[in-house]
C-alpha cells in the first residue's frame, strides 16, 4: 500500500491462556466503546493488531485512577481480561469464527483510513462530541464549517476521532 508507521504500544502481555492482549493506558475521559461500526472508536488498538499479528487475542484500553484499574476492550472469549466482554459474531456465524472474521474487519478498517490518509482524503467529519473537549478546536477546519452553516450547534453534531 506505500504507508509506514511508527507506533508505540503502551504494553503487550502473553496470556497464560496462550496469546498476546494489546492494553493501551488512558488518563482521560472514558469513551463508550464501538468495536463494531464503520468508525470504530479505538483506530489505535485496531493498528496496534495490524501490526502484532496473528497471535493477538484481546485488546482494551486501561484507565488507572486512584479508585479503580478498568479495563474497556474486547477478546475472543470473555474473561480474558477483567471484565471484557468476549467479541459477538455476525448473525449465523460460528462463534469459533468470531475473532478471526472481526480481526479482518477491523484490519480492512485500518487500511480503509491508510488508504485515504494517502490518497489526501482529510474531511474534517469529527465523530458526535469529539469536539466537545478537543484543546485544538481554536486552530481546526471545523470553525469553517460552523461559519458556513453560521450555527454553532453543528459542532457538537459533527463527528471525527
Ligand atoms: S474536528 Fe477539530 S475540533 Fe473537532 S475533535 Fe477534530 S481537531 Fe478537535
Amino acid at each position: 500500500m506505500g504507508a509506514q508507521l511508527r507506533i508505540r504500544i503502551d504494553r503487550v502481555d502473553a496470556l497464560e491462556s496462550g496469546g498476546r492482549a494489546i492494553l493501551d493506558y488512558k488518563s482521560g475521559r472514558r469513551t463508550a466503546a464501538d468495536w463494531y461500526g464503520e468508525r470504530p472508536s479505538h483506530p489505535q488498538l485496531l493498528a496496534y493488531l495490524a501490526a502484532l499479528g496473528e497471535d493477538v487475542v484481546a485488546m482494551a484500553t486501561v484507565n488507572v485512577t486512584a479508585r479503580e484499574v478498568r479495563f474497556d476492550g474486547i477478546a475472543n472469549s470473555a474473561e480474558l481480561l477483567p471484565k471484557v466482554r468476549g467479541v459477538e459474531g455476525a448473525f449465523g456465524t460460528d462463534p469459533l469464527d468470531a475473532w478471526p472474521i472481526r480481526r479482518q474487519e477491523w484490519l480492512s478498517r485500518v487500511e480503509h483510513l491508510a488508504a485515504d490518509f494517502l490518497a489526501g482524503r482529510a474531511v474534517v467529519d469529527p465523530k458526535p462530541g469529539a469536539c466537545d473537549y478537543c484543546h485544538v478546536a481554536s486552530i481546526c477546519r471545523i470553525s469553517d464549517r460552523v461559519a458556513a452553516t453560521g450555527n454553532d450547534a453543528s459542532v457538537s453534531e459533527t463527528t471525527h476521532e
